[in-house]
């Protein structure tokens, strides 16, 4: 909900919302309106948001362009991987302040954002540097017809002014995955963080300039998308590209609004992705790391599996001890070491969600756990929560395994064959993990291999190595990033000939 600044703040109990405004040029800088942050956890309001209007919009990406053509876009590579390892250190120094900033939006167990989240934004920083300073160019040497030569050899330029706009599940650790390689190459960026998400985004932005990176390089502007922030960024002629990570129905609106411009994109979307069981598996292990790749974030990484195919002989025996495992765990408050799993985002979010339980009944689904909202006393029954969730008795023809849900909840369907199996998990519009359980190595290789996938694990899900392409095909992406795949999209090469 969006008000006129300022709010007119209700009376309520609990510590006075924050207020968070946009980051423009190294200051603290008032939008055109406000709109509230509610916590997810109890629904009550933590902060109020300054929405960035088309004129800070605008005031950022200038602030952007003139840091491109100040000593940031003429510092040695050196000196630039320094920064971002300082960076790096400064994240870990202010660790404690960046956890709460992201329990506090999206309401995750504390010992997940410290392993996951703040762990991977300081990870990202030191890999980029590593990447970028490793970094090699093309050269060759090109013998003509008179015998006499040319070399022709590439210098990387930095795209420029980039436009990076993130979701909320995973928000420290999608902005820096995007951040740190636009860095590192020398670009400036404009961020728009997801509205859901606008603490730790604002922080960050502190923290770089604490390191060192100069003030204008790295601006935030908050708001929603369409008609908002969002869109003003995306169709503004001042930005070179946009990194975006997101819906896929918001890719396709940031590739309409890019496109009279032509500017390159880089896209990491939605998912529907597909784990598939052998019964030659090592059953225990398959199913703790279902339960892993189903529930953890609350089902809220574009990475978790939705859709289980298990090989008939070992699907009653799946099922029950995925189920088994879906009732072990404990929602319950982020500080809370017990706690395993948090809310959703959002109330929002949670209409969503429930609204594929119910459609996953009409479709024919028998619940094999969760399937409602739990109550949990207290204030937590003023937050988003949901329970785990586990159906039998779908199919792909059915909505429930063909939409993303992006909530703690799959379908398990039995297979017979592994053709039959890889047949169903790539029998999908998007294309963005997927996660074969076998004990049968040649097997392993040979179906991970046929996924059509950007990401397809064996015996294991969600390990990654930072310098390995990232990214999907089909509805969940354009492009890979990663290691030297990132310095591809934010660089521009030119190539120089010189006849010899
Ligand atoms: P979203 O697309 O609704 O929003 C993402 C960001 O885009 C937000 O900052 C939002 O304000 C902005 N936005 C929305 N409409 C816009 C527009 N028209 N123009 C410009 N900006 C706009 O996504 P979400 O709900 O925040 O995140 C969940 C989605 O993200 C899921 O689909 C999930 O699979 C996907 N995701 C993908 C990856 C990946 O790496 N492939 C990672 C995480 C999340």
């Amino acid at each position: 909900q969006t008000t006129s600044l300022p709010t007119a703040a209700a009376p309520e109990a609990g510590p006075a919302p924050r207020t968070i405004r946009n980051f423009i040029g190294g200051a603290p800088v008032d939008g055109v309106a406000a709109f509230d942050k509610f916590d997810p956890v109890d629904g009550s309001r933590i902060a109020v948001v300054h929405e960035a209007g088309a004129e800070q919009v605008d005031r950022a990406v200038a602030a952007a362009r003139a840091a491109l053509d100040g000593p940031w876009g003429r510092m040695s590579v050196a000196e630039r991987a320094r920064i971002l390892r300082r960076v790096a250190d400064v994240i870990d120094h202010r660790a404690e302040e960046l956890i709460a900033a992201e329990v506090g939006d999206t309401g995750k167990p504390e010992a997940l954002a410290r392993e996951l989240d703040v762990a991977r934004a300081a990870a990202n920083f030191r890999s980029f540097a590593d990447t970028v300073s490793a970094a090699g160019l093309d050269s060759y040497l090109t013998e003509l017809p008179d015998g006499r030569s040319a070399l022709n050899y590439a210098v990387r330029k930095p795209l420029g002014v980039v436009a990076v706009i993130v979701p909320w599940n995973l928000p420290l650790l999608l902005l820096t995955w995007k951040l740190a390689p636009a860095l590192a190459t020398g670009n400036t960026v404009v961020v728009k963080p997801s509205e859901e998400t606008p603490s730790s985004a604002t922080l960050l932005a502190e923290i770089l300039v604490e390191a060192g990176v100069p003030v204008g390089v790295v601006n935030v502007v908050h708001g929603f998308g369409a008609g908002s922030a969002g869109e003003a960024l995306t169709r503004h002629p001042g930005i070179d590209g946009v990194t975006f990570t997101g819906e896929s129905s918001t890719g396709s609106a940031i590739m309409r609004a890019v496109a009279p411009r032509v500017r390159p994109v880089s896209f990491e979307l939605g998912g529907k992705n597909a784990a598939v069981v052998f019964a030659d598996a090592d059953l225990d292990h398959a199913i703790a790391g279902l339960a892993r790749s189903t529930y953890l974030n609350t089902g809220q990484v574009c990475l978790c599996t939705e859709r289980i195919y298990v090989e008939r002989s070992v699907f009653d025996d799946v099922a029950a001890g995925l189920a088994e495992q879906s009732r072990r765990l404990r929602l319950g408050r982020p500080e809370d070491p017990a706690t395993t799993t948090g809310p959703l985002i959002s109330q929002g979010h949670r209409e969503k969600v429930r609204s594929y339980f119910e459609l996953a009944l009409e479709e024919g689904a028998t619940l094999l756990a969760g399937g409602g909202i739990p109550t949990l006393g207290g204030e937590l029954d003023g937050g988003a929560w949901i329970e785990p969730t586990l159906w039998t008795g779908l199919d792909n023809s059915h909505r429930t395994v063909r939409e993303e849900i992006f909530g703690p909840a799959a379908a398990l369907i039995p297979f017979d064959t592994e053709e039959e199996a890889i047949a169903l998990a790539n029998d999908t519009d998007y294309g963005l993990a997927a996660v074969t359980w076998t004990s049968d190595l040649a097997r392993g290789h040979r179906v991970a291999q046929r996924m059509r996938v950007g990401m397809s694990w064996v015996n294991t899900w969600y390990l990654r190595d930072l310098r390995s392409p990232f990214g999907g095909v089909g509805l969940s992406g354009i492009g890979r990033e990663g290691g030297h795949h990132s310095l591809e999209f934010y660089t521009e090469p030119t190539n120089v000939c010189v006849q010899l």
